[in-house]
């Protein structure tokens, strides 16, 4: 997590394995960017900052990288095409999942009120003051937490699968 984080997730203690980015880097290899162009070795060395300050996880769902066949993402929290930078600052660690449904979105409508709020920053905010897991089901516990398990359809009936897949063999509690 970025500065305070989710304590939760920091204290499960995971063995952190390598990435796929220290794998390559490791071995010389290319990194390709989602997004095109290529990363220098500093840039490498900011993924590589975003992931270990993460604990590998999702920063949105939680979701451990080690539990899912396809990387996690470094997602731009304040996209670029809103004038979002590449500071570490602007950055967190995103399953494909949450990426992908946060997309360019900056804000979500709170389906509890109908206000219009920011999503949820990890690098700003503390997960468990917005977010409660229900078993699988995350639960949004302020407007920003609603917007955001809304917005990021992060209890889609597939990932609140992989849930409680990963509740039943201790993975994710
Ligand atoms: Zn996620």
């Amino acid at each position: 997590m970025c500065r305070r984080g989710l304590e939760k997730f920091a204290r499960l203690g995971f063995e952190q394995g390598q990435s796929g980015d220290d794998l390559a880097q490791s071995q010389g290899a290319q990194i390709s960017p989602v997004h095109g162009g290529t990363f220098s070795l500093m840039e490498i060395s900011v993924r590589r900052l975003v992931r270990e300050r993460a604990h590998h996880r999702c920063e949105y769902c939680g979701l451990a990288e080690r539990d899912v066949y396809i990387p996690h993402h470094i997602d731009h929290i304040r996209p670029k095409q809103h004038g979002g930078d590449d500071s570490p600052e602007n950055l967190s660690l995103s399953c494909q999942g949450c990426n992908l449904k946060k997309g360019p979105n900056l804000a979500g409508i709170d389906p509890a009120t109908g206000t219009l709020v920011a999503l949820f920053n990890p690098c700003e905010q503390i997960w468990t003051e917005h977010f409660v897991f229900q078993g699988a089901v995350i639960k949004g516990l302020t407007p920003v937490g609603r917007a955001t398990v809304q917005v990021l359809d992060m209890n889609s009936r597939e990932r609140v699968k992989i849930r409680q897949d990963l509740h039943d063999t201790d993975n994710l509690t």
